[in-house]
């Protein structure tokens, strides 16, 4: 099942996409409300057209997006630059931090420019995981049934600002407004048995930038949902980003940063196309 926040014009709904169309929830406004109440979701008879409408980010979590770096051994191995007080080698637990929900944007919209600020603008391709089930200490095993379901990220990063300001941490530089893009829509894991055996993508103004698989990720999903949740309880609702493979513009030679009217295109085989345009000023 596909699953959407959309707006029609008379503000955000969520909806189940079957085809070209979308049928909207009766009673339910925010996909963590219904992630929450788990069941009984009532969709209405009538579908309308997928083109009339606009979809919006398919969730905005109740408090941060939850990111693992360097997860992509070949990513990894591409960031020759780390600072001297980084790990040098792959580490034994996932490296962790955070991107704060206002940062989110959906499909289509524009993804803010940093200048004057800085020109250094990065585009990462990422598997999202959406939390379905409470849990803390949840072992390896058992990590995929707390999982609602799958989308796509892209873990916009302002590099220069991420990797040399404020205290050598990332919080900063991964942070600036609507650089989480999310979407297009939650695909539920059903439809998406084994998270390991995804190809994703990213193409720049139809480009391809990035192209590997999830089944060269580090630390699975399940290890992220294993090693997040140890003593911290997760929540119905939360998402997980799971890092970027090896291609990303700063590793290029020479880098490629991002530039207004660029257009990026991020796929994730059986999830779909999250597409955004850089823009000045938004
Ligand atoms: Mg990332």
């Amino acid at each position: 099942m596909r699953l959407c926040t959309f707006d029609n014009g008379q503000g955000p709904l969520t909806g189940v996409i079957e085809g070209d169309g979308v049928l909207p929830l009766r009673d339910t406004v925010e996909m963590v409300d219904l992630i929450r109440r788990g069941a009984g979701w009532a969709p209405a008879a009538q579908a309308l057209p997928l083109m009339s409408v606009r979809l919006l980010a398919p969730i905005v979590p109740k408090r941060n997006v939850f990111c693992v770096g360097w997860n992509y051994a070949e990513h990894f191995a591409e960031d020759k630059i780390r600072p001297a007080n980084a790990a040098q080698e792959i580490p034994e637990h996932p490296a962790l931090f955070t991107k704060n929900p206002f940062a989110i944007i959906g499909p289509d919209a524009a993804i803010r420019y940093p200048a004057p600020i800085s020109e250094q603008l990065d585009y990462e391709v990422e598997l999202a995981v959406v939390i379905g089930t409470q849990g803390r200490d949840i072992a390896e095993r058992d990590a995929l049934d707390h999982v609602f379901g799958y989308t796509i990220a892209n873990d916009v990063s302002v590099r220069n600002v991420q990797r040399t300001w404020h205290g050598g941490q990332w919080f900063k530089g991964k942070n600036f407004d609507t650089h989480l893009p999310l979407g297009p829509w939650i695909v539920t894991k059903d439809e998406i048995p084994d998270p390991q055996t995804l190809r994703l993508t990213t193409r720049v103004n139809g480009v391809t930038k990035q192209d590997s698989n999830t089944k060269h990720m580090v630390f699975e999903v399940a290890r992220i949902i294993a090693e997040l949740s140890a003593g911290l309880t997760l929540h119905p609702g939360d998402v997980i980003i799971t890092g970027t493979p090896a291609g990303v513009g700063m590793h290029r030679t020479p880098p490629e940063w991002l530039k207004p009217g660029d257009v990026v295109e991020l796929e994730i085989e059986r999830i779909g196309v999250l597409r955004n345009v850089i823009e000045r000023g938004v």
